[in-house]
């Protein structure tokens, strides 16, 4: 008969853990997780409603503080990274900005790299200075930028790697060691890498970051964000941050994002192998000017990303021949390949940084990322990898035709 003992399911493997720890099964003895969308909780007695507040018994409170399928999501999001524990938030966005907010006071210092999601640079940029927070944006792939950088007392240090839009491969292992000795604690954004293709806290980082909105769900849903680290960050700085400014993930959406991990390392495995192959049928197609593609061995960081990646990523960066025009005609010309800024989703997506994600940047500020008129950012799906490499053909056509 198969078992349901807990100890039984935490003996086994991670993958196997994550499907079968039946959280919040109830009499029905459902195969699917059950949903608990309740605001509040209710006591037996004032006596219980005490203790929980005092802290001496575990009682869920309300919503805000914990919901039985939020934790579920939690629990599962930590096994899977190797983390101590784990915060969600309501997006991507919630769990950037209140990483940071919760870390940073006025007059501390936060270092990152400038190749960033475009709300975090405004973040950085615009936000944090205002609050008498110095920030300091820098070349991610120099190690000499962040030697230097990283010679003062800092409070916290944030990358991304691989980065948006263009896929640069930052160091962790060298970051983390300059940003420990400069006192901070270090974070990286790995949603371009995903759970299942890239270790950060293995590597040296403190806290790990997501937007559960990419390949988490994965399948273009709802929106939900991930904090994860020490028991201790989380617990003691990052949560009373969360809990009373409110930054909640909804009992709904925690639910579609766990039924999203029981297919993750599936669909990325199989957006990854479709990605090289698409990337390396780019590389052959006339209109097409450059490709970035982390798994490539022409990637200006190809061993750094074969040493700290399990695969090349799910997306691929080119740029199309004929600048703006040409990229414009190229996703006009795509039959199957969809237009959106989103990413990780089983379908492919394109977007032109330059005037969607990037837009905001200065023309400067984009060509120190490399971003071009004619750059284009490619997730690429769960397609038939020949479908794709057809429509690539005729917008990479439509692109050499732009200029005539
Ligand atoms: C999408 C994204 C975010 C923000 O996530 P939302 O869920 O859209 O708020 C942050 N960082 C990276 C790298 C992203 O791709």
């Amino acid at each position: 008969m198969p078992s349901t003992d807990p100890s039984f399911i935490a003996s086994c493997r991670t993958d196997t853990r994550l499907l079968h720890d039946a959280r919040n099964r109830t009499e029905h003895g459902e195969t699917s997780d059950a949903i608990f969308p309740t605001s509040g909780f209710v006591y037996d007695s004032a006596e219980q409603a005490d203790a929980t507040f005092e802290g001496t018994i575990q009682h869920l409170q309300y919503s805000r503080y914990g919901n039985p399928t939020v934790d579920a999501l939690q629990d599962r999001l930590a096994l899977l990274e190797g983390a101590e524990a784990c915060q969600t938030t309501s997006t991507g966005m919630g769990a950037v900005s209140c990483a940071l907010l919760a870390q940073l006071k006025a007059g501390d210092r936060v270092v990152a790299s400038s190749a960033l999601f475009g709300s975090t640079h405004w973040l950085l940029d615009s936000l944090l200075p205002g609050y008498g927070i110095e920030t300091v944006m820098l070349d991610g792939t120099d190690p000499k930028a962040w030697e230097e950088a990283l010679s003062k007392p800092t409070q916290a240090v944030l990358i991304e790697t691989p980065s948006n839009p263009m896929l640069d491969v930052l160091d962790i292992r060298h970051i983390a060691d300059l940003a420990h000795k400069a006192g901070a604690v270090f974070m990286v954004d790995n949603v371009f890498a995903t759970p299942v293709g890239q270790k950060p806290l293995e590597l040296g980082a403190d806290v790990v970051i997501y937007s559960c909105t990419k390949h988490i769900d994965g399948q273009g849903r709802v929106m939900g964000g991930a904090i994860l680290g020490s028991k201790k960050w989380i617990t003691e700085t990052l949560q009373p941050f969360v809990r009373n400014t409110g930054n909640t993930l909804s009992p709904f959406n925690a639910w579609v994002l766990s039924k999203g991990l029981e297919t993750l390392r599936l669909r990325v495995d199989a957006m990854a192998r479709n990605a090289a192959r698409v990337a390396d049928a780019l590389s052959e197609l006339p209109g097409i000017t450059s490709v970035r593609y982390p798994g490539r061995k022409d990637h200006p960081q190809a061993d750094l990303a074969r040493k700290q990646m399990s695969n090349g990523g799910t997306l691929v960066a080119f740029s199309v021949a004929n600048g703006r025009e040409g990229a414009f005609a190229c996703l006009n010309a795509f039959r199957l390949i969809a237009i959106s800024n989103n990413l990780g989703d089983a379908r492919s997506l394109a977007t032109h940084p330059a005037t969607t994600t990037h837009r905001k940047l200065t023309p400067e500020q984009r060509a120190a990322l490399g971003i071009t008129d004619g750059s284009i950012r490619f997730s690429v799906g769960l397609e038939d990898a020949e479908d794709l490499i057809e429509d690539l053909r005729r917008g990479a056509e439509a692109a050499l035709k732009a200029g005539k």
